[in-house]
């Protein structure tokens, strides 16, 4: 490999684990480097979530060296190598193969060059690796794009999307993680191939459009817009054929000026999309888990609801909407909704203190937090359960209007 590429004078802090992998295939002959998002983030100041070894050792030479391996993908060249509990990735340099179907390598082959297995990742900036004796790999310019904050695919664009889609959105993730522009090639390439974005599972593309929204520049979903990748990600969902054509500008600005307003939490920032991108059944569609669908679901159904600070029309309104929903996602999504409206916001801070207040308080928002139950009530000589059902809610809406009532005396009383 040519020396132009190695980068000597950076000096990135290995984690004691990765430091004694490196070592250990270093010792028996082998190359082995700190490869992708690890060496990318260490580059720019952040602590990486995870670090990824790549090494010309084939998967079961690998095995060899270490007492606890796990064969995580040993066809792709992946093993696991647990050390005090954690799992390291170490994968064998390769070669991707033709691909089938814009998703797999058809094949993947094991290669010797560190350099051929760098060409094979999506992006310059996540095409580096690093050691200690050679310093950071750097074949395709990641620094320099690091430096300018700027995404660039390995090679030829359009080669590099048909061989797997998936890396188109990819691009636009990282342009909303990390707050980079994506080049003109590589942009000019993903507009071109949007479509085959449709290629891509489902629960994928949910993967990317959460880490985007969740991201610190989530107005980069511009970048669907623009690119029109959200008109094929959501292809079936759109509720009008021509809704993407007539308002994509107002709502892709819209959308761009909540998210970058919205506390970073799931489900405001879900909600706010889907509030905006006018199609039916998203998170359905992206293979949400049941409690993501339930909690967006809710807030959505609630999006204009007339919010009084007056506790007793608040104590209705929290049970409505779910009292575990109301405070940590409802409001702060409800906010975000109305951070251009003076007047709306500056109520919603009213009904925030008022919420504050109810909570510190411990109002009763549900039945369950009655003074009474329903054995209370049996007591009384009322045996039919769904009598005595109806009871508990009349006492429950008895106590959501007036808090002090909540008094199992009184409640009784009440019922003879
Ligand atoms: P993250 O911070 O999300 O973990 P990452 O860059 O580490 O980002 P991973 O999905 O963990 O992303 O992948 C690790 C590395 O594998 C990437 O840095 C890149 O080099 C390579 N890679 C991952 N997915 C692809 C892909 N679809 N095409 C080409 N290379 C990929
Ligand atoms: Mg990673």
């Amino acid at each position: 490999m040519n020396d132009l590429y190695y980068k000597k004078n950076i000096k990135i802090s290995l984690p004691e684990p990765v430091g004694f992998i490196l070592k250990t295939l270093r010792n028996a002959g082998f190359e082995a480097y700190a490869v992708g998002g690890c060496v990318r983030d260490s580059i720019l100041g952040v602590t990486p979530k995870d670090w990824d070894i790549t090494t010309c050792a084939t998967p079961l030479e690998t095995k060899a060296l270490f007492n606890r391996t796990i064969d995580t993908g040993i066809q792709h060249g992946t093993v696991t190598v647990m050390i005090k509990g954690e799992g390291y990735e170490v994968t064998t340099y390769r070669v991707d193969g033709e691909y089938a179907d814009s998703r797999h390598p058809r094949e993947v082959t094991f290669t010797a060059s560190l350099s051929e297995d760098l060409k094979r990742r999506d992006f310059t900036i996540n095409a580096m690796a690093y050691n200690e004796e050679h310093g950071v790999v750097d074949c395709f310019g990641g620094i320099d794009d690091l430096e300018r904050g700027i995404i660039r695919c390995v090679g030829e664009p359009k080669e590099r999307f048909t061989e797997d889609a998936l890396r188109m959105l990819r691009a636009v993730r990282f342009s909303g993680v990390l707050g980079f522009d994506i080049c003109d090639g590589t942009l000019n390439a993903i507009k071109e191939l949007a479509e085959s974005i449709t290629k891509i599972s489902r629960e994928r593309i949910q993967v990317e459009l959460d880490k985007l929204l969740m991201s610190s520049h989530p107005d980069r979903v511009t970048v669907l817009y623009d690119t029109k990748l959200i008109n094929y990600i959501f292809k079936q969902e759109w509720k009008t054929p021509d809704n993407y054509e007539t308002t994509d500008d107002m709502k892709k600005l819209s959308l761009a000026g909540l998210l970058s307003s919205a506390p970073k939490e799931h489900y405001v920032r879900w909600a706010l999309f889907i509030t905006c991108v006018n199609a039916d059944n998203v998170l359905f569609s992206l293979k949400f888990d049941n409690s993501t669908i339930k909690i967006c679901n809710q807030m959505l159904k609630y999006k204009n609801m007339t919010l009084s600070s007056l506790e007793p029309d608040l104590r209705h309104s929290i049970v409505n909407v779910g009292k575990d929903i109301f405070g940590k996602y409802y409001l702060p999504y409800r906010m975000t909704l109305a951070a251009e409206n003076c007047a709306a916001l500056e109520e919603l801070k009213h009904v925030e203190a008022a919420y504050k207040t109810i909570i510190s308080r411990g109002d009763c928002l549900a039945v369950s937090e009655l003074a009474v139950n329903g054995n209370d009530i049996k007591s009384l000589g009322v045996s039919e359960g769904k009598e005595i059902g109806r009871i508990l809610n009349e006492l429950f809406e008895l106590v959501l209007t007036d808090y002090t009532k909540n008094d199992r005396e009184y409640l009784l009383g009440c019922v003879k």
